[in-house]
């Protein structure tokens, strides 16, 4: 019955909830985290609570230059969890109030404290590095509790061969901002200083930048045209030092590859996931022979537009309104309904789980409508052992993008309560960027669908399809067309065949070529290279959408194909934590071969039938 009558609820607040959202003022107010419940009861108690910390830190430095023996090396490892723990708490606290009011000393004191954590406990990999591995071998056999950080000890010391001696670290990590950190620096200023301007419109001036998904959506094509041509225009106005910045980034990264005894810079990123470099670059080779998946989107959205505007579309119009739908903005209270519903096929566990973090009565969402000023505008989640996990979203304004932040942060969220109840201990409750990832794109995937399986329309239907698609569905492809370009400058440098803007504009032209539809007949496109600030902030970090997006999907799925066979399979996974490497993980739990062709394939294939259900249409 509750469950008919929440349906009954959510139904009516698709079709009708603009309304709703305008007329309810509960559902202003927001949700907020009490802080004081689960964390600290007020900021002073927080300041003095780090005695306790620095005790901690100070019991740790104990060990340094002391592991020599199983004794002293379990209890150096005991020690660094208890430091952990502590600092979580503290840290989550700080960053949390930081968000809240970016004015708060808390801000500072959150940076500060971090610093002195890791600087006091930065001794412990390099020490248990310089174990001599029959000595090690000698402590196992010694401390039979050793066993259960047998996973940690592997993943510190499969660095071994790459470890420099101490003194040459020591200098480099000195002279890092001159080395590697300059050139974001550098590539921020830049564009800070280009005036890329404002497009008029009939109701204001929209910023080229700042509101630049406004201005994509806009129901206005001559907006979107002149928004798109003014942002490629700015970027290209400075190419020549934009282009500077991003190749003395890949030169830096390459030498400290090679100075670390790696192939190259992307070999060094692969492998510290746990991936074959030979694997992750035919893995993205197969899917820029496979890009005509993301093209076909394109021209289904493309015939979208010809038919709403009667013209063709353009690069710039792939965001465009669908005409005559508004789709309706959500309550944050329809919001919790919907949640309650979308996760209901991942068992009561998990339902109960996501229901107990937005639940106004547990303090455990932070959530505010409209935002507010010097308020964070992202979302992201918090949880230490023992401890509750807490969600965070700066500025709800209940459309479905805010809906789809919600169910991905709220996953991470889930995701460490579930660990937390299971004993996961600090050593093991984080992993690989693209597995934690994987599990809160999969919950945007399942949001989409619910959303779709229960809109009041047919346009409306369509629109949560395209957005599956557009959101998380092609996720992995849009990564895909980053890594690959990225890892092009990398060889493209090393070569000598990358040298300055002209040949990062080529390169982009033939690689996004591969996968979209404009780059042949838009030659603003050729200037994207300049965009992927990632490139410039995290080197060759964007793989991990790859992986994490072909597993989003793999998860969907196996979701809908043998569900009663992976819903407790997949829980299980989310317990566990991560003591072992993702591919092992992975195989173990879902039968998921990482670096297989089945991946892809499978994936593939799902694309193509949702598409072919968006074509048929
Ligand atoms: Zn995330």
């Amino acid at each position: 019955m509750r469950r008919c009558g929440c349906l009954a609820v959510f139904v009516f607040a698709i079709a009708a909830s603009v309304r709703i959202f305008a007329q309810t003022p509960a559902a202003l107010k927001g949700l907020s985290a009490d802080l004081s419940r689960y964390y600290f009861k007020t900021p002073a108690d927080e300041v003095a609570a780090r005695a306790e910390l620095n005790l901690a830190l100070a019991e740790m430095s104990r060990y340094k230059g002391q592991l020599n023996s199983a004794h002293q090396l379990l209890g150096a490892l005991r020690q660094n969890e208890t430091v952990q723990n502590l600092f979580a708490k503290h840290e989550g606290y700080l960053h949390l109030r930081c968000s809240q009011n970016r004015k708060d000393p808390a801000c500072d004191a959150d940076k500060a404290l971090e610093s002195d954590v890791d600087a006091k406990t930065a001794f412990l990999d390099p020490e248990i590095l310089a174990i001599p591995e029959d000595r090690l071998r000698g402590f196992l056999t010694a401390e039979p509790a050793l066993a259960s950080y047998g996973f940690a000890l592997t993943d510190i010391r499969r660095d071994k061969l790459h470890v420099l001696p101490e003194a040459e670290q020591r200098l480099l990590d000195q002279f890092q901002p001159q080395i590697g950190d300059w050139q974001y620096d550098l590539y921020q200023q830049v564009v800070a200083g280009i005036s890329f301007g404002t497009v008029e419109t009939s109701s204001g001036p929209l910023d080229v930048v700042r509101q630049r998904n406004l201005i994509a959506a806009h129901g206005d094509g001559r907006v979107r045209e002149e928004g798109f041509k003014r942002r490629y225009a700015g970027f290209a106005s400075q190419r020549d030092l934009l282009a500077f910045a991003l190749i003395h980034t890949v030169q830096a990264q390459n030498l400290l590859a090679k100075t670390h005894h790696h192939v190259d810079a992307p070999a060094r990123k692969y492998e510290s996931l746990y991936c074959e470099p030979e694997d992750t670059r035919s893995l993205l080779a197969a899917m820029a022979q496979h890009g005509d998946i993301a093209k076909r989107y394109e021209k289904v959205r493309s015939l979208d537009i010809d038919r709403d505007y009667h013209q063709p579309a353009h690069a710039w119009d792939m965001s465009a309104p669908v005409q005559e739908l508004s789709p309706p903005g959500t309550s944050l209270l329809d919001a919790r309904h919907i949640f309650h519903e979308a996760f209901a096929g991942l068992g009561k566990e998990y339902q109960s789980e996501f229901d107990a973090l937005v639940d106004p009565a547990n303090g455990r969402a932070d959530i505010l409508p409209g935002g507010a000023a010097n308020r964070y505008g992202g979302g992201f989640s918090i949880g230490f052992d023992r401890g509750k996990s807490i969600l965070f979203f700066g500025r709800y304004d209940g459309t479905f993008k805010d809906l789809s932040v919600i169910a991905h942060e709220g996953g991470h969220a889930v995701h460490r309560q579930l660990m937390t109840a299971n004993g996961v201990p600090p050593t093991y409750d984080h992993g690989p960027s693209f597995l934690f990832e994987s599990f809160a794109a999969f919950n945007e995937l399942l949001l989409a669908d619910f959303l779709a399986e229960h809109a009041g329309s047919p346009e409306l239907k369509r629109y949560y399809r395209e957005r599956w698609m557009s959101i998380k569905g092609l996720d992995a492809f849009y990564g895909a067309q980053d890594a690959l370009l990225e890892q092009a400058i990398y060889d493209g440098v090393v070569a000598a065949t990358v040298r300055n803007a002209d040949d990062l504009d080529r390169l982009t032209l033939k690689i996004d070529g591969e996968f979209s539809l404009f780059p042949a007949s838009t030659p603003e496109l050729r200037t994207r290279w300049a965009m992927v600030s990632l490139m410039y902030e995290d080197p060759l970090y964007d793989v991990n959408y790859v992986y994490g997006g072909l597993l989003a999907l793999k998860y969907y799925d196996l979701y809908t194909t043998r569900r009663e066979w992976f819903v407790p399979r997949y829980i299980a996974l989310l317990k566990n934590g991560f003591n072992q490497p993702p591919k092992e993980l992975l195989h173990q739990f879902l039968g998921i071969d990482l670096s297989g062709p089945a991946l892809l394939n499978d994936d593939l294939e799902l694309l193509s039938r949702r598409l072919d259900q968006l074509e048929a249409n």
